[in-house]
C-alpha cells in the first residue's frame, strides 16, 4: 500500500500485552502503526516485530496523562506516520487496595492514566479524524466496570470509559468516526502476572483459578483482544458504535 493512501493507527500502551498483540494485529491489517508508550525505548520491540511481517510502525514515548506529551506525540506521528485514523486508548496501570487503605495518589494515578489519558488522547486525534470524514476510537474498559474488590479506583475508571465512548460515539458519529469499548476478562499478561504476585499466588495458580470460573474454561490471550479491536477498526464496523463488547469467555451483564 502506498504511504499516502495507508490508514494510521495509534496504539497507546503498545510495549506490550494487549496493546502489543494490537498494534502487530493492526499492522497486520494493513495500517501503519503509532506504538506509544511511557519510554520510546520500550516499543523497540513491538516495531521490529512489525517490521518483520513487512509492516511499518514508529515508537513514540509519552505519558498520556500529560497534556504537552500526547500533543507533542500525535503532531509527531501526523508527520512522520501519517494523520492518525484508528485510536486504541489502552495505556493502563492498577494502584488496587481496599477502600479504607487507598491512597489520593492510588486514586488519581489510576484516573490520571485511564481517563485522563483517554481523553487527551482521543482530544488530539479527533482534529485528524473528522478532517478525514473517517475515525474509529476503541477504549479499553473492563470486566471490573461492573465491580472488584479492592479496585475502587480501576473499576470506576472503567466505567468511566464506557460513559465517555458512549458521549464520543453521540458526538462524532456525525464525522464518520465510531467510539466503540471492549472490556476484556482475565487477560494473562505483565498486569495480570503482577496481580498474582500481590495476592502472593504464582501466577500459574492464579490463571488456572481464574480459568475455573471462566465459561470456556481458559483465560484470555492479548490476541483475543486484538482480534476485537480489528474488528472495531474495520471499514465493516461502520454501523457499530457506543457499544461495549465483554471479551471474557462467558457472558457478563
Ligand atoms: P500491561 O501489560 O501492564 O501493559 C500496559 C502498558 O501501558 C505498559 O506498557 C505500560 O508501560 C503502559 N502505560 C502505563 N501507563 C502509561 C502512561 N501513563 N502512558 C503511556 N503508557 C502507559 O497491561 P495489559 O494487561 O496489556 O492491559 C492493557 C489494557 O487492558 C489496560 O487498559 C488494562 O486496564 C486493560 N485490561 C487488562 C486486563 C487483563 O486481564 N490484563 C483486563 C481488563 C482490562 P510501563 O510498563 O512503562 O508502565
Amino acid at each position: 500500500m502506498s504511504q499516502t493512501t495507508q490508514k494510521v493507527a495509534i496504539v497507546t500502551g503498545a510495549a506490550r500485552g494487549i496493546g502489543g498483540a494490537t498494534a502487530l494485529r493492526l499492522a497486520q491489517d494493513g495500517y501503519a502503526v503509532a506504538a506509544l508508550d511511557l519510554r520510546e525505548a520500550s516499543c523497540v520491540d513491538t516495531v521490529a516485530t512489525i517490521t518483520e511481517v513487512g509492516g511499518r510502525a514508529l515508537a513514540v514515548g509519552a505519558d498520556v496523562s500529560d497534556a504537552e506529551q500526547v500533543q507533542t506525540a500525535v503532531e509527531r506521528v501526523a508527520t512522520e506516520l501519517g494523520a492518525p485514523s484508528v485510536l486504541v486508548n489502552n495505556a493502563g496501570i492498577t494502584r488496587d487496595n481496599l477502600l479504607f487503605k487507598m491512597s489520593e495518589q492510588d486514586w488519581d494515578a489510576v484516573m490520571g492514566v485511564h481517563l485522563r489519558g483517554a481523553f487527551l488522547m482521543s482530544k488530539a486525534c479527533q482534529s485528524h479524524m473528522t478532517a478525514a470524514g473517517w475515525g474509529r476510537i476503541v477504549n479499553l474498559s473492563s470486566t471490573a466496570a461492573l465491580g472488584n474488590r479492592g479496585q475502587v479506583n480501576y473499576s470506576a475508571a472503567k466505567a468511566g470509559l464506557q460513559g465517555f465512548t458512549k458521549t464520543l460515539a453521540i458526538e462524532l458519529g456525525k464525522f464518520g468516526v465510531t467510539a466503540n469499548a471492549i472490556a476484556p476478562g482475565f487477560i494473562a499478561t505483565e498486569m495480570t502476572a503482577k496481580t498474582a504476585e500481590r495476592l502472593g499466588m504464582s501466577f500459574d495458580d492464579f490463571k488456572a483459578s481464574a480459568a475455573a470460573k471462566i465459561p470456556v474454561a481458559r483465560v484470555g490471550a492479548p490476541d483475543d483482544i486484538a482480534n476485537a479491536v480489528s474488528f472495531f477498526a474495520s471499514e465493516a464496523a461502520g454501523f457499530v458504535s457506543g457499544q461495549v463488547l465483554y471479551v471474557a469467555g462467558g457472558p457478563r451483564t
